[in-house]
């Protein structure tokens, strides 16, 4: 019984396909995002999360403070909720008329492995706007096939924006749009694995940003300073030895 636990333990890192592993929108995403900073596309499809976070922040205040019971009744609304309202109708409108840009198509795909169908939409244009390309290795079933010799398959993964545009409107419509976060520190692109992330994975920019802090700074400071009073105090109690060291070169 251990052995056959142990077994399927040991065999579950084998398992985790890099390629399909980047084909999740939680990992294509940011990708694409830090990939294509600084082009028009960019610029298009961070205002488009932007928009889509600020009617989700919008509502969610409306929500808690309860004024979509009290909207028809025009003298109840103060003038900042009603502004912020003629705000939420605006944002919805925008984001229609982006998304009005693009076209997609449906797409069934049959796994072999367990004669499963799966769908899934795909852009129906020829990639536009900044395309991030990606050569992977590894079993997948989307992207072009560049070369499969024995095991070993290449395949050539491209996206677009309007591409980057559907998987984002799938993070939102799985409410996890909030989790595209940017770095607090290098403002990098990054899916929050915790709601409470930050920073980068892997805990570089936490330190960074944590070592820059007025606080830290504060606290190095007094404990550079308690470690001098102790040198000073332990020289002190020992001058033969302070004779000794000041003697060095
Ligand atoms: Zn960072």
């Amino acid at each position: 019984m251990v052995a056959r636990v142990v077994e399927r333990l040991n065999f579950t890192p084998a398992q985790v396909d890099p390629f399909a592993e980047w084909l999740k929108d939680r990992v294509a995403v940011p990708d694409w995002l830090n990939a294509a900073k600084g082009s028009e596309s960019y610029a298009k499809v961070a205002k488009l999360i932007y928009s889509i976070r600020r009617v989700e922040s919008l509502v969610d205040r409306f929500l808690a403070e309860n004024w979509f019971r009290v909207v028809s009744d025009a003298k109840r609304i103060p003038a900042e909720i009603d502004e912020q309202y003629q705000e939420l109708l605006r944002t919805e409108e925008w984001i229609d008329e982006a998304l009005s840009g693009y076209e997609y198509s449906p797409r069934m795909m049959n796994d072999v492995d367990e004669n499963h169908w799966s769908l899934s939409m795909y852009s129906a244009q020829a990639p536009t706007g900044f395309v991030l390309k990606r050569k992977m290795s590894g079993r997948g079933f989307k992207g072009v096939m560049l070369t499969a010799t024995g095991s070993n398959t290449v395949y050539l993964q491209t996206i677009g924006e309007a591409d980057i545009v559907l998987r984002i409107l799938n993070l939102s419509a799985a409410s996890e749009l909030e989790r595209l976060k940017q770095c607090a520190r290098c403002s990098k692109w990054l899916y929050a694995e915790r709601s409470h992330q930050r920073f980068c994975p892997g805990g570089e920019c936490r330190k960074e940003k944590y070592a820059e802090s007025p606080k830290y700074k504060e606290y190095r400071k007094q404990y550079m300073r308690r470690q001098r009073k102790k040198q000073a105090a332990e020289q002190s109690m020992k001058p033969l030895q302070v004779k000794h060291n000041d003697d060095r070169p």
